[in-house]
């Protein structure tokens, strides 16, 4: 018997390549303009008729190709990108593989004319299903145009497999925004039909960010920033009360690359931590620089999957960097109330003479004894106040000072603070409190709202080692399983920085003595358990930091206490400390603190 192994002619390896690399017209439209932008153009324009089905055409200004280049670009495994394997460690432009050209021009009829500005001829290349049908010198522009006929004529089953006109245009506009978003110093027209879609000018991300979505978009962006040594970020993020119904709005580039990143994309999105209404997305616009060959772009056939070598460090920097943003502009969730309906605020100028309210606290209070029903406000509620809320006045009004956009979110929740000094509450339960606004009446999880209130505050003394201890007089000891001591050792620095006083005593036994001044003298023993309990409780992932853990745990065990009757002082400061909080209306833990009933649902009760 004869041999059977044959090679596969070039044609039809490149049109199995094509398979892979290129699945639908806006495949076409990516690597066409991918390398334009390798090419170090700076203006490109994109031409499409019937969705990229019967045309794709790319003119550029870059560097363009030498008449033998031109001829090998169409080659398989034909780059100028890369020389040998090691370069795959730090691939910096768009395109390495090679392959782009090789397949496209098997599936399609390919113009190309090119020019080098060093070169007073171009080069016009004409190719039908691979096969070379005229090489000729041309007069042309410097840079380089790439006109992609009739995609799959020769491939009937897939031309077939193409969706409707609209879908494939749809893909197309993904490709070229994305491209667009992560290049934003280069200039890009669209035209579909001969219709001008896009005229993108070079600008700065914001603007090419609005250029593309949309001025209301203006309003809704928060930038963000951080330098690490591991990666930069940078880039913008929406509002929460501007997230949207569909997710679509969510990008990530690296090193100027777009990315999915599924990961990373929660972290994101749990950096919002509950405060979007349900079932929406908040947009991102999220830029990495990192150092290359920290990272692995070579594991996805159409590239847009990327390997992280530092993904847990920096689903953390994500995260924090969000959720900080988030917290420097006050944002505040207007999910259930019509906050901004309350109190028209007028914008106030650099120049007006801003006084900050003053608040007499009652310093004597304890909260843990018996009989303070009558004596004022909790010292909890109004210490946290004075120290924070008074930095919280300066932030408001320091917002003010350059007209910005994100006075708005400001101003409700200065409208907030300003309009309880006036309002009255109900108890209900020892359970709720209840007061009416101006959409209805609103209802406070009264042990939620300490919750809330007591977990910013030990966050706050966590970071500043601030935490005041209130010693013990005659200190308690504790003897705890091996596991639990073990972890009571873990975290017992930051405890201490808390404002406990807690010293090991070896074999699993401990000394406690002092508390944190927040949590009165509450049974120091019953404390420290519950808060190991819920410290071990609080989902095992690294979706919070330990010291998050820490004052979440303890403000949970800490707030069961507050599940008793209030005077009315004691509901006004527990409402102030609230608001000056930076997520008033969920427990760190994401459960509802505040609800609103409202008016509408009055009257149709009474109808
Ligand atoms: P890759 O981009 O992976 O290198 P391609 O098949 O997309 O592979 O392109 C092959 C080569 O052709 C590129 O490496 C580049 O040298 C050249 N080339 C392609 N498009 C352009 C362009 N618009 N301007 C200049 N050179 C180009
Ligand atoms: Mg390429």
């Amino acid at each position: 018997m004869t041999d059977i192994i044959q090679l596969l002619p070039d044609s039809v390896a490149n049109q199995i390549a094509a398979g892979e690399v290129i699945q639908r017209p806006a495949s076409v439209v990516k690597e066409l303009v991918e390398n334009a932008v390798d090419a170090g153009s700076t203006v490109i324009k994109i031409i499409i008729k019937d969705a990229g089905k019967s045309l794709v055409h790319i003119i550029d200004n870059g560097c363009g190709m030498s008449e033998t280049d031109a001829r090998m670009s169409f080659e398989r495994h034909a780059t100028s990108k890369i020389k040998s394997a090691e370069d795959l460690f730090c691939i910096r432009t768009m395109g390495f593989r090679g392959e782009a050209l090789a397949s496209i021009a098997a599936i399609s009829q390919v113009e190309l004319k090119t020019k080098r500005v060093e070169d007073d001829l171009g080069t016009c290349i004409l190719i039908n299903a691979s096969l070379l049908e005229n090489q000729h010198p041309v007069s042309c522009p410097d840079g380089t145009s790439l006109a992609v006929k009739n995609l799959f004529f020769n491939v009937p089953a897939r031309r077939k497999f193409l969706k409707s006109n609209q879908t494939e245009f749809r893909h197309i506009l993904d490709e070229v925004q994305r491209i667009a978003l992560a290049n934003t110093d280069i200039s890009f027209s669209l035209y579909h039909n001969d219709e001008e879609i896009y005229n993108l000018t070079a600008a700065p991300i914001k603007q090419r960010i609005i250029n593309i979505f949309g001025k209301n978009l203006n309003q809704n962006l928060i930038s963000i920033h951080t330098e690490t040594s591991l990666a930069g970020i940078r880039g913008y993020i929406g509002k929460p009360e501007f997230a949207r119904k569909t997710s679509g709005e969510q990008f990530f580039f690296v090193n100027n690359r777009y990315m999915r990143h599924p990961y990373f994309y929660k972290a994101a999105l749990n950096a919002y931590e509950k405060i979007l209404p349900p079932n929406t997305f908040p947009s991102f616009f999220i830029y990495f620089t990192i150092d290359p060959s920290r990272i692995d772009i070579n594991i996805h056939p159409t590239k847009t999957e990327i390997k992280f070598a530092d993904e847990i460090a920096i689903w953390q920097i994500i995260q924090a960097t969000v959720r900080e943003a988030l917290g420097k502009f006050n944002v505040v969730p207007s999910i259930d109330f019509e906050i901004d309906s309350l109190v028209e605020i007028p914008l106030l100028k650099s120049d007006t003479d801003v006084k900050q309210p003053a608040i007499s606290v009652n310093s004597e209070y304890n909260p843990f004894e018996k009989n303070t029903k009558k004596a004022g406000a909790s010292s909890i509620i109004f210490d946290y106040r004075k120290k924070d809320n008074l930095t919280n006045w300066e932030k408001l009004y320091s917002g003010f000072e350059n007209k910005d956009e994100n006075i708005s979110i400001q101003t409700e929740k200065q409208t907030l603070i300003q309009q309880s000094p006036a309002t009255t509450f109900f108890q209900l339960k020892n359970k709720y409190i209840l007061t009416p606004v101006k959409s209805g009446l609103m209802a406070i999880d009264q042990k939620r709202a300490y919750e809330r209130i007591l977990y910013e505050r030990f966050l706050s003394a966590l970071e500043n080692s601030q935490g005041i201890v209130q010693k013990i007089l005659f200190p308690k000891i504790i003897e705890l399983q091996a596991a639990d001591a073990s972890l009571l050792k873990e975290i017992l620095p930051d405890l201490n920085r808390l404002g406990f006083e807690i010293n090991e005593l070896g074999k699993n036994t401990f000394s406690v003595n002092g508390t944190p001044s927040d949590i009165g003298s509450y049974d120091a023993n019953k404390i420290i358990e519950g808060l190991i309990e819920n410290y071990k409780n609080s989902q095992v992932d690294i979706k919070i930091t330990a010291r998050e853990k820490i004052a979440l745990s303890l403000a949970k065990v800490s707030a069961v206490n507050y599940s008793k009757p209030l005077a009315n002082e004691e509901m006004q400061a527990l409402f102030d400390s609230l608001f000056a909080c930076s997520v008033p209306n969920y427990t760190p833990d994401g459960k509802l603190i505040i609800s609103i009933f409202s008016n509408e649902e009055f009257e149709k009760r009474f109808k």
